[in-house]
């Protein structure tokens, strides 16, 4: 066998292979068991919401606000700030 017979069968075998499949599972990585030494953070959850308020007119402007931020007339009248107290409780 002459070298130049033999070059092109030698060029064949310095060249890389073709890649062969990975085969790589991917289906089964949503489908694997918690990882015990890498536990993954639980998703937040949602802030605690307080009780439900009771809320209440103010008197001289319509407005809504709870009644625990209401400023009280003289006679336990809700309003939503002192100034409209002064207002309604002089007219
Ligand atoms: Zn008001």
């Amino acid at each position: 066998m002459s070298l130049n017979e033999l070059i092109p069968t030698l060029f064949f075998h310095f060249t890389r292979p073709p890649p062969l499949p990975t085969l790589f599972p991917y289906p089964t990585l949503s489908r694997s068991p918690p990882c015990l030494l890498h536990p993954s953070p639980r998703p937040a959850a949602p802030p605690a919401v307080g009780a439900p308020q009771a809320m209440v007119r103010c008197a001289h402007c319509g407005l809504h606000l709870p009644a625990s931020d209401a400023v009280r007339g003289t006679d336990g009248t809700p309003f939503c700030s002192a100034a409209h107290r002064q207002v309604a409780e002089r007219a």
